[in-house]
C-alpha cells in the first residue's frame, strides 16, 4: 500500500456566502516540499489559504492531512490536526512577550521553544520584548516561529514580505524552506516576490481569477520567466 500523500484537496471552491472566488481547486504535495501559489492582486489565493486553514468554511471539495479529511470551517481542529497557517496579518498577541506568545501557541506540545529560537536567532535576544515592540521582520519572525511551535506538518504562509523591505525578505524566505525540509512538512506559500518565491519553492502554481493558470516545477519558471508572465496575463501555458 502506498502512503497517503502529506497534503492534499480536492475540488475545493472558495469564496464567501453565494460568491464563488475559487470555483475548483485541488493539489496533491509530498512531505518536505514547498509549493509557491503566484499569481495578480485579487487573484484568490487568500481566499484559498484562508479555505484550506478551516478560517473559511468550503463551498465544496475536501481536504486532508496524511490522508486524514479534515472537518471543513474549523480552524481550530485544522491546526490542531497539524495545518498551520501564518496569516498575512501576523496575527501575534502584541501585548505579550515573544517568550509568551510562543508558549501560548506552543499549548500542551513537547516540542521546545529553543527549536524556534535555533531557527531565528534574533529572536532569542528578544525573549522579554512584547511583540508590538518588535521590528516588521522581528514580528513576521515571531509568526513564522509561532507556526514552528505547533508542529506544522502542513505550514499556510500568506504574504510573508508584506510591508517587508525585501532584504529582509532574503533572510526568511529560506527560513520556510529549512522549515519543510527539517520538519518534513509541506508548505504552501503565497508570495508577491516572485523570484525570491521560486527560490525556495520546488513548484510554483500561478492562479488568476480564482484558476489555476501555470503549475510546474520552480526552477522551469525561473528559467522561463516568459511563462510566467504569460500565466499572469492569463494565457494558459502548460510547462
Ligand atoms: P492579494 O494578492 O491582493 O492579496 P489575493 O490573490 O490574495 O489578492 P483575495 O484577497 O483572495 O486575493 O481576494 C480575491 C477576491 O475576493 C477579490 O475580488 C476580493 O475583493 C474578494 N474578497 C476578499 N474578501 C472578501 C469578503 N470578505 N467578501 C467578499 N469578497 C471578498
Amino acid at each position: 500500500m502506498t502512503a497517503s500523500p502529506r497534503f492534499e484537496c480536492r475540488d475545493i471552491r472558495a469564496g464567501y456566502g453565494t460568491i464563488t472566488i475559487v470555483p475548483s481547486f485541488s493539489l496533491m504535495a509530498e512531505a518536505g516540499t514547498v509549493v509557491a501559489i503566484l499569481g495578480p492582486n485579487g487573484a484568490g489565493k487568500t481566499t484559498l489559504l484562508s479555505t484550506l486553514a478551516g478560517l473559511l468554511p468550503a463551498q465544496a471539495g475536501t481536504v486532508s492531512v496524511d490522508g486524514i479529511e479534515l472537518p471543513n470551517g474549523r480552524p481550530a481542529t485544522t491546526s490542531r490536526s497539524g495545518l498551520v497557517l501564518v496569516a498575512d496579518d501576523r496575527a501575534l498577541f502584541t501585548t505579550l512577550t515573544v517568550e509568551e506568545n510562543l508558549r501560548a501557541a506552543q499549548g500542551k506540545r513537547k516540542v521546545t521553544l529553543d527549536s524556534a529560537f535555533d531557527l531565528f536567532p534574533a529572536l532569542s535576544n528578544r525573549r522579554k520584548v512584547t511583540a508590538g515592540n518588535l521590528s516588521g521582520g522581528e514580528q513576521q519572525m515571531l509568526a513564522v516561529a509561532r507556526a514552528l511551535v505547533q508542529e506544522p506538518r502542513v505550514l499556510l504562509v500568506d504574504e510573508m514580505s508584506m510591508g517587508l523591505a525585501p532584504v529582509i525578505v532574503e533572510q526568511l524566505l529560506p527560513m520556510v524552506r529549512r522549515i519543510a525540509e527539517e520538519q518534513r512538512a509541506v508548505v504552501l506559500l503565497v508570495e508577491q516576490h516572485v523570484g525570491l518565491a521560486l527560490e525556495v519553492a520546488d513548484r510554483a502554481l500561478v492562479l488568476v481569477h480564482g484558476q489555476v493558470s501555470l503549475d510546474g516545477p520552480a526552477s522551469d519558471l525561473r528559467n522561463h520567466p516568459d511563462r510566467l508572465e504569460a500565466a499572469y496575463f492569463g494565457a494558459t501555458p502548460a510547462v
